[in-house]
C-alpha cells in the first residue's frame, strides 16, 4: 500500500516531500528556443541550462537531496587515506547488502572499467540481459565481446509485459554451455536502461545467477537502476516481501555488484562491493592506479556521506514509488491524447514513439532527433534523442539506423512537480497536432557525426513551428 489514488480511483502523483531548498528555472520565450536549438546544432546534449525550463535530458546525478543527506555532507571527514567517511559507507553497504568488501569509484563507468580491466581478456565474452553503453565500451576495450539475451518480448515497444528486462533463458544456457570457457561474466541489469528502463523479473536475476553458479561463472549485478526496479519487484512481484528483503535476496545471489551513485543513492560516484576476498584485492590494484586512494577512489568525500544516507531512502517504499508513479502518470496522460510513448511505462522516464509521431519522417533524417528538437522548442524541455544518432556504427562505412528511435523523456527523482508535468503534456499535445510542421535533419557534410555533435535543419521547419506556436498561444510564454 503505497499508491494515493483520487476518489475517482485513478492514482495521483503525489509529492512525498516539501520543498526546502529551491533553484530557480527559465522559461524563455518560443523565440528564443528556436535560436537556443539553432545555436546547439539541433541537438539537446548541446543546451545549456539557462535556455532549459525541464531538464529531461537524464536521471544522473540530477537527483534532489534531501535536508538530511545536505547535513551529512558537512560532516564528511577529509582525509586522503583512512577516511572515516569510507567507513560508515562501508558499514551502509554491507547493512543493505550483505557484502564485506566495498570499493569505491568516480562513477558508473569508473566500476565498468575495473571490472573489465580485472576479469576480461582478448577474446572474452561477457553475456548480459541487455547492452548498455558504458559498459559494453570498457570490455570492448580490453578485448572482449558482448551478447545481449533479452527475452524477445523485451523489444516490442507497445506491451503489458511486467518484466522486459528478462533473460531469454534459453539462449543463456545454450551460451554458457557453448562458450564457458572463455566468458569473463554475466552482466545482470537492472532497470534495463536502453529498453526503457524496464524491469527485470527478480526470478530472471536469481535464475541466471544460479547458472552461472552451477557452472562455476562469475555473476555481475549491475545496480545502476535498481532503485525503479526494486519498486516494480515489490508491486508486480513480490508484494509479500519488503524492499530490504528484495534486495538481500538479489545481492546473495550475485558475486559482485556494482552501480552508478549518479542514480542510486540519489547521489555522484560508483560503488563495487564483493565478498571475494582474492576478487576485492584484484580490483583495489586498479582502484588506486585509476580512481584514487582506495578509500575514497575518486569520489568527493561529501559525496560518499551523501550517498551513505541517500541508500536509506532507496530502501523507503515510499520514496522509491514516486519516479515510477511520475512516470506512469506523464505515459497515460500522454497515450490518453494520442502520443504513443513505450509501455508499459518503466522507471527512468517516459518514452515517446517518434516514429509515430513524426512517421513521414524518414530514419535517414532522424526522427527521433528531430522530436526532440521540436519538443524543446514547443516546451522548453530538453529530452534524450535515443534512436539513429546515438546509435554506435559497427561497420565505419555504414551509417545504423535507430531500432527504436525514441525520445526519452527522463524523470529526475524528486525534482519536478505535477504541475510542471502538466505544463509539458499540454505543449506535446499541442505538438502532436503540428507534428506535421516537423522536418528532418541531418549532419553537415564532413562532421564527425558522433552523440554530441551539431545538426542541421532541413528546410526552415524551427522557424515554422515557433510561428505556428505563436499564433496558438498569443503572448503565452
Ligand atoms: C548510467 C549507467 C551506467 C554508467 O554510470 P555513469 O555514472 O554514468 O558512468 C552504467 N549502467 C547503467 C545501467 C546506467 O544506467
Amino acid at each position: 500500500m503505497n499508491e494515493v489514488r483520487y476518489f475517482s480511483r485513478t492514482p495521483m502523483p503525489l509529492e512525498m516531500h516539501k520543498v526546502c531548498i529551491v533553484q530557480k528555472t527559465n522559461l524563455p520565450p518560443v523565440e528564443r528556443r528556436v535560436e537556443a536549438i539553432r545555436e546547439a546544432g539541433f541537438n539537446s546534449y548541446r543546451l545549456f541550462s539557462e535556455d532549459v525550463y525541464l531538464d529531461m535530458l537524464t536521471d544522473s546525478g540530477v537527483n534532489a537531496m534531501t535536508n538530511e543527506q545536505l547535513g551529512a555532507m558537512m560532516v564528511a571527514d577529509e582525509a586522503y587515506a583512512g577516511t572515516m567517511t569510507y567507513k560508515k559507507l562501508s558499514a551502509k553497504l554491507t547493512e543493505i547488502f550483505g557484502k564485506t568488501y566495498f570499493l569505491p569509484a568516480h562513477q558508473g563507468r569508473a566500476c565498468e572499467h575495473i571490472l573489465a580491466k580485472t576479469f576480461v581478456r582478448e577474446g572474452d565474452l561477457v553475456p548480459m540481459n541487455f547492452m548498455f553503453g558504458t559498459a559494453v565500451a570498457q570490455i570492448s576495450l580490453m578485448g572482449g565481446s558482448f551478447v545481449s539475451l533479452l527475452d524477445d518480448k523485451g523489444l516490442q515497444k507497445q506491451s503489458d509485459e511486467p518484466f522486459k528486462g528478462d533473460f531469454d533463458e534459453r539462449k543463456l544456457i545454450s551460451i554458457l554451455d557453448s562458450e564457458a570457457e572463455r566468458i569473463a561474466y554475466v552482466r545482470i541489469e537492472a532497470g534495463t536502461n536502453l529498453i526503457g528502463g524496464q524491469p527485470i523479473s527478480m526470478r530472471s536475476m536469481l535464475r541466471a545467477a544460479e547458472l552461472c553458479r552451477e557452472r562455476g561463472i562469475m555473476s555481475v549485478l549491475d545496480a545502476s537502476l535498481l532503485q525503479d526496479n526494486l519498486h516494480f519487484i515489490k508491486t508486480r512481484e513480490h508484494p509479500e516481501l519488503t524492499i530490504r528483503e528484495i534486495t538481500r535476496r538479489i545481492a546473495d545471489a550475485m558475486d559482485i555488484i556494482y552501480f552508478s551513485a549518479r542514480k542510486f543513492g540519489f547521489g555522484r560516484g560508483g560503488v563495487i562491493i564483493t565478498d571475494d576476498e582474492a576478487h576485492y584485492l584484484d580490483m583495489k590494484a586498479y582502484v588506486s592506479r585509476y580512481e584514487g586512494f582506495p578509500t575514497y577512489g575518486g569520489m568527493s568525500i561529501r559525496e560518499m556521506e551523501a550517498i551513505a544516507v541517500g541508500l536509506d531512502d532507496t530502501m523507503d517504499e515510499v520514496t522509491i514509488s514516486q519516479g515510477p508513479a511520475f512516470i506512469s502518470y506523464l505515459c497515460a496522460e500522454l497515450s490518453k491524447n494520442g502520443v504513443d510513448v513505450v509501455t508499459p511505462p518503466g522507471g527512468l522516464g517516459c518514452h515517446v514513439d517518434a516514429r509515430k509521431f513524426v512517421p513521414h519522417i524518414p530514419l535517414a533524417q532522424y526522427p527521433a532527433g528531430s522530436l526532440a528538437a521540436a519538443i524543446y522548442i514547443a516546451s522548453g524541455a530538453r529530452g534524450m534523442e535515443r534512436g539513429g544518432i546515438d546509435e554506435p556504427w559497427e561497420d565505419p562505412n555504414v551509417e545504423p539506423f535507430g531500432a527504436m528511435e525514441l525520445v526519452r523523456l527522463a524523470m529526475p527523482r524528486r525534482v519536478y512537480t505535477v504541475s510542471q508535468l502538466n505544463y509539458l503534456i499540454d505543449r506535446l499535445i499541442w505538438l502532436k497536432q503540428n507534428a506535421h510542421i516537423i522536418g528532418g535533419l541531418r549532419f553537415p557534410e564532413g562532421s564527425k557525426r558522433h552523440f554530441y555533435d551539431a545538426l542541421e535543419s532541413i528546410g526552415d521547419w524551427p522557424q515554422a513551428l515557433a510561428a505556428k506556436f505563436r499564433e496558438d498561444f498569443r503572448d503565452s510564454l
